[in-house]
């Protein structure tokens, strides 16, 4: 066994001397409260070591021993629903053994050791199976089957395997012929990515059923993006709201905590939210890793690897899962302050240097992938970060470096904010680099010029950014009708299309295909509009057309009748701008 004893005390950080053979990220139990820490470097005996709870009471001496492991979380039917800290303690469980906060050195199972789950095998003996192969699965939830897989390392024959059944996740499931036991459940350390067979090209979008996301930044199922904005943009509301209603079979969401009661919210609100789709808890599909503001920062470094790998997971049973971390920026931090208390070298802003290096490596684990096994599943984990620079200054060290190692970039724009247009999401800021893999998608099951439409429209919102500036210095007067019509339709697009209230029943969520048809029938208003105006029409008596209102309410209106009225205007309007006679 390695064991040393703790030779300083800084913070979250304690150093212990005498740890030969130990390994980097082993995990360590420090003190008389055999608090649970992490080996994060070596320098001959000596190892500092992170530690994830609160190290006061803690003095030189104490002794520190290794579990000779790395950080692992423990995988298998149970996760969905749970609620856990950054290294996986459940937080209900341990909430109800120690009172309203965690007693130190506390432990407790990831998964109900109790709760039976209903196995139904689907492999057999005599089968040689090797890693990523199904060996039964197990109903998780009302919509998700789980799949009990081969864990890495492990192959052979099957021996033996429990037949359909009601059994604990301690249930041995298969022995192979050379006596291996492989279980209901296996571990994984964090920091490492799990293996798959191939990663594939993204090409199904990821929707959100925001307008502005779906249409014009778009990414893929298996991308990544970070949502930077400052303080009450609207980082929280989106990323609850992709929660809700993205496309995906699995969320899995990283809070931590930017205010001090904000996780408690986010507690207490989620498990009270619906399933749109299915009307269930959409905790039946979710996992939720919190970390509130109080709790040590070494667990909030460890919590957004906690929870990709559970993404991880759920992608290798052939889900898609959608990771959201909110705000990364508070993982960040946490890096900071570990980095500062090794003395390490600061490099911009006192971020470690190795920052991008940490952020890049995260990143990387989204992906759209084929599993291992013999029957390969396709899965994918999408990531969206959330990014906090103070005072919404997006030059700062972890909005810039995570910007370089994502696909797309979703900017919260303060003034759009006090603007109360939600959401915030800036259209002359924000990027994706995915459109071009969803485009062909958009074509078939949208429209086959649904990119048409969509650049028509970005040209308008542009052409508007600089005919203000115009406006600006000579007022609106100075401006011809041709230019005036382009910024009527262009008001016409923030306010009735870019611009969706996440809290009305029906505007919650878009599908693209009525996203379309609004953006089809603005731009149908455009091009009669501007052919009135050439006959001489004034730009007045085309904007007192009823019309006008019509397209105001559709996005309140439910989406199919919606697109029925829509595919109705586009067929009369021009007829009914051409019916203008000029005065
Ligand atoms: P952040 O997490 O960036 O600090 P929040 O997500 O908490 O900000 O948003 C702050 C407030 O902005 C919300 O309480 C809500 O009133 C408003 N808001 C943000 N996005 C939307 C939206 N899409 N629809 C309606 N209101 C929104
Ligand atoms: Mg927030």
């Amino acid at each position: 066994m390695i064991a040393g004893s703790i030779s300083k005390i800084t913070g979250p950080v304690v150093i212990a001397r005498g740890m030969a053979g130990a390994k980097m990220y082993d995990v360590v139990r420090v003190g008389r409260w055999g608090l649970m820490g992490e080996v994060i470097r070596l320098e001959g005996e000596s190892a500092t070591i992170q530690v994830y709870e609160d190290t006061s009471g803690l003095i030189v001496g104490d002794l520190v021993e290794s579990t000779e492991h790395p950080l692992t979380v423990e995988l298998g039917p149970g996760l969905l629903s749970s609620i856990y800290d950054g290294v996986q303690r459940p937080l209900p469980v341990i909430a109800a053994q120690t009172g309203d906060y965690i007693t130190r050195g506390t432990v407790a199972s990831a998964l109900d050791r109790e709760r039976l789950w209903k196995f139904t095998p689907v492999a057999e003996v005599g089968q040689s199976i090797s890693p990523g192969d199904v060996l039964g699965t197990t109903p998780e939830g009302q919509t998700i089957i789980h799949r009990i897989m081969v864990p890495a390392g492990k192959s052979g024959k099957i021996a033996t395997i429990i037949p359909e059944g009601e059994y604990t996740v301690d249930t041995v499931v298969v022995k192979l012929e050379d006596g291996t036991e492989i279980g209901m459940t296996q571990r994984w350390p964090v920091r490492e990515g799990r293996p798959y067979g191939r990663k594939l090209d993204p090409g199904t979008p990821f929707l959100t059923g925001m307008r502005i996301l779906d249409t014009f930044f778009p990414i893929a199922q298996g991308g990544n993006a970070i949502i930077p904005g400052g303080f009450g943009t609207g980082k929280t509301v989106t990323q609850q709201s992709l929660a809700k209603w993205a496309d995906v079979d699995i969320i899995i969401y990283v809070g931590c905590g930017e205010r001090g009661n904000e996780m408690t919210e986010v507690l207490a609100e989620f498990p009270e939210l619906e399933d749109p789709k299915t009307g269930a808890p959409l905790m039946d599909r979710t996992v939720l890793v919190a970390n509130t503001s109080n709790m040590p920062v070494a667990a909030r470094e460890a919590s957004i690897y906690t929870g990709v790998t559970l993404a991880e997971y759920y992608r290798d049973m052939g889900y898609n899962v959608a990771m959201m971390a909110d705000s990364t920026s508070r993982w960040g931090e946490a890096l900071r302050e570990i980095s500062g208390r090794l003395e390490e070298m600061p490099g911009e802003e006192g971020y470690p240097a190795y920052l991008a290096t940490r952020l890049a490596a995260f990143y990387e684990r989204a992906g759209r992938v084929e599993s291992l096994g013999s029957e390969a599943r396709i899965g994918s984990v999408t990531m969206v970060g959330a990014v906090s620079p103070a005072g919404g200054d997006m030059s700062e060290p972890m909005t810039q470096n995570s910007l370089r190692v994502t696909g797309a970039f979703w900017a919260l724009d303060t003034s759009l904010a006090h603007r109360r247009h939600f959401p915030a999401i800036s259209w002359t800021k924000s990027y994706t680099l995915y459109l071009a893999g969803v485009r062909s998608w958009y074509e078939v099951e949208v429209a086959s010029d649904w990119q048409a439409y969509r650049d028509r429209a970005m040209f308008i919102l542009q052409k508007e950014t600089e005919l203000q500036e115009i406006v600006q210095l000579v007022g609106p007067d100075a401006l011809p009708e041709s230019e005036k019509v382009i910024l009527e339709v262009a008001r016409m697009l923030r306010e009735d299309f870019l611009q969706q209230f996440a809290f009305d029943e029906v505007d919650a969520y878009c599908p693209p295909k009525k996203g379309y048809w609004i953006l089809r029938t603005i731009m149908a208003f455009y091009d009669a509009a501007v052919g009135a105006l050439n006959r001489g029409v004034s730009l007045r008596q085309v904007l007192e057309l009823p019309i006008r209102d019509n397209i105001a309410g559709l996005k309140t209106t439910p989406h199919e009748e919606a697109i029925t009225h829509m595919q109705e205007y586009v067929g009369t309007l021009a007829e009914e701008i051409a019916g203008i006679e000029v005065l």
